[in-house]
């Protein structure tokens, strides 16, 4: 299981050093902001490296929203950085399940998301596989709570999609963390990545406030459960910096008997 960690996108690979980390993930762009990323000069260093690159979209991004200023360049935005993160050899490009805002229905939402794929394909289709990611808050979210992930599927259907698990997400938004991985494999068939965090936040609370893997409010043996039911890659976007997230990475390892 490689294990890893969310890092500065300045030079990742000295960040997974000082981490000893086996897998990063960074941003490409300005994660508030709407400019497309820009080529890497050390894209061949990247490429070449032994360390798992994965790819977060901008958190602006919102696919489903049926607000047309904000879904058609968010549908742009995310091809161009699955272009960005293929070029560096990312094995996956995060993003946000996104939502619909207040008095909107949901359902156009998850039809939102067909339509991005399906934009998607007209060109060639996304170049490196795109993760959706669990989300925290909202009452008009597409990938809060299990229901609405598996109409979101249900509406993806033969799109190539992949599913990345946020375990502060899962538990701040309210879903049981006992369990969870079976849960979610019912609906996505897939897990490929998970975002290692404990939450700062009550469960159900709504917020995204991620904690290191000891602290925070979810049992660290129940955290350490799914991970390992899970079965996939995973990153800690945990807070402390290089020692808090080395700390976590080391913890995991532990835990799971992973070597590095
Ligand atoms: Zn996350």
């Amino acid at each position: 299981m490689r294990i890893g960690a969310h890092v500065d996108p300045t030079d990742p690979l000295a960040e997974a050093t000082a981490r000893q980390a086996e897998a990063v993930q960074f941003f490409l762009a300005d994660p508030q902001g709407w400019k497309a990323p820009k080529p890497r000069e050390d894209a061949e260093r990247l490429r070449s490296a032994d360390v798992d690159l994965y790819v977060h979209a901008p958190y602006v991004i919102n696919v489903a929203t049926l607000n047309n200023r904000i879904r058609i360049p968010s549908r742009k935005l995310l091809l161009a950085h699955a272009t960005a993160a293929a070029d560096v050899g990312a094995r996956g490009l995060i993003v946000h399940g996104g939502h619909v805002n207040a008095g909107h229905d949901v359902a156009v939402g998850f039809d939102n998301w067909r339509k991005t794929f399906a934009y998607a394909a007209d060109s060639g289709g996304f170049p490196l596989p795109v993760l959706i990611e669990n989300t925290a808050g909202g009452d008009n979210a597409c990938a809060r709570h299990l229901d609405s992930l598996a109409r979101l599927w249900d509406a993806l259907g033969d799109h190539e999609v992949g599913f990345c698990l946020d375990t502060c997400h899962a538990y701040a938004g309210g879903e049981e963390l006992l369990g969870l991985v079976d849960r979610v494999k019912a609906i996505t068939g897939r897990i490929d990545l998970v975002h290692a965090n404990n939450s700062k936040g009550a469960f159900n609370s709504g917020q995204d406030r991620h904690d290191n893997l000891t602290g925070g409010t979810i049992d660290p043996e129940l955290l350490v459960a799914v991970i390992r039911a899970a079965g996939a890659p995973v990153i800690v976007e945990t807070p402390g910096g290089v020692e808090g997230q080395a700390a976590d990475i080391a913890f995991l390892r532990g835990q799971l008997g992973a070597t590095a």
